[in-house]
């Protein structure tokens, strides 16, 4: 059962509570649903873990409680002949044309001109070379952001809200060969120097910082009933992350040893929150950000290292 909550989930809280004190936010869908019911929860304040989402009545286990769609997405570059370069969902055909990526629809090349026309003006060759010597995926997700904020269809200030990860001077310092790639990708584009005056060390940093906690790690259940899913099949899908997103609302949810929701992708990227067991009004919705079949020594080392914080949840309170 464990393996269904098998993903690297990165943690997002608060980072500074008094800014946020009497903001409780209530949201409406992310994404358009089959029904036009607001989602049954509320973004609040927690006790001791900065922001979390609340339920707003009782949810049925089972019950998908929210979708949401991603504010930014990409494919990991061993998926990227397999995979919609928008929605990440899988092809099953093997089409491509003169260009090195493809879209599942029509529908899907239209949403990609957003962020594909833009970057199909730059240069890549040595960004993406770096990315896949250094076997890194979050600086893709940065350029897919770069192209939005020139097209004008991302704020660059985008994932300011979302906590970011405290980075030490040796992370900062690696981080400047991807930034200098990056930057360098826009060299011959054409694209007038205004438009990427944002596109400043800092900023890349910023951004990354927030990637590292926030970013979802894709695993598709495609092809499988989502009620089907055994363990067995489970397992086998994690070894096929197809890509890496950033969403708003699920990045508010905060983590549980012993989660009473769970995010799961049935064939793209836009995410599905699901109740695993009957949750009351107002009880906190949490999400398990690791493995949960870890042993309480390994979660708590993890949570630490990777996430930056002392899990106190139930379970490992009890030591279990
Ligand atoms: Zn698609
Ligand atoms: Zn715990």
């Amino acid at each position: 059962m464990s393996c269904l909550l098998r993903y690297s989930r990165w943690l997002s809280r608060f980072k500074s509570r008094q800014s946020q004190k009497n903001q409780l936010l209530a949201f409406s869908s992310e994404a358009a649903t089959e029904k036009p019911r607001p989602p049954p929860i509320r973004v609040g304040l927690t006790e001791s873990a900065g922001r979390g989402v609340f339920a707003t009545r009782r949810i049925g286990a089972g019950d998908v409680i929210h979708s949401a769609k991603p504010i930014v997405s990409h494919p990991s570059l061993s998926s990227i002949s397999t995979v919609c370069y928008f929605c990440l969902k899988k092809l099953n055909f093997v089409e491509f044309k003169s260009q090195s990526v493809a879209f599942c629809s029509s529908e899907c090349e239209l949403n990609a001109k957003v962020f594909y026309d833009v970057e199909t003006k730059g240069d890549w060759l040595a960004f993406d070379d770096y990315c896949r010597t250094q076997g890194l995926k979050y600086p893709l997700v940065v350029k897919r952001l770069a192209c939005l904020v020139i097209s004008g269809a991302a704020s660059a200030e985008s994932l300011d809200i979302l906590q970011p990860a405290s980075l030490s001077r040796e992370m900062i310092l690696e981080m400047e060969e991807g930034f200098g790639l990056l930057k360098s990708g826009f060299v011959n584009s054409n694209i007038a120097d205004e438009q990427i005056a944002f596109l400043t060390k800092q900023w890349y940093i910023n951004v990354l910082a927030r990637i590292r906690i926030n970013a979802f790690r894709i695993e598709l259940a495609v092809g499988l009933h989502e009620d089907l899913l055994s363990s067995a099949a489970a397992c086998i899908e994690a070894e096929a992350a197809v890509g890496s997103a950033v969403y708003m609302l699920p990045s508010f949810y905060n983590h549980d040893c012993d989660p009473n929701t769970h995010i799961i992708w049935i064939e793209n990227a836009d995410a599905r929150l699901k109740a695993l067991r009957d949750i009351e009004a107002d009880e906190e919705l949490r999400i398990c950000y690791i493995d949960a079949s870890m042993d309480h020594d390994a979660r708590q080392k993890i949570l630490l290292q990777g996430f930056g914080f002392k899990c106190n949840c139930l379970r490992c309170m009890s030591g279990e």
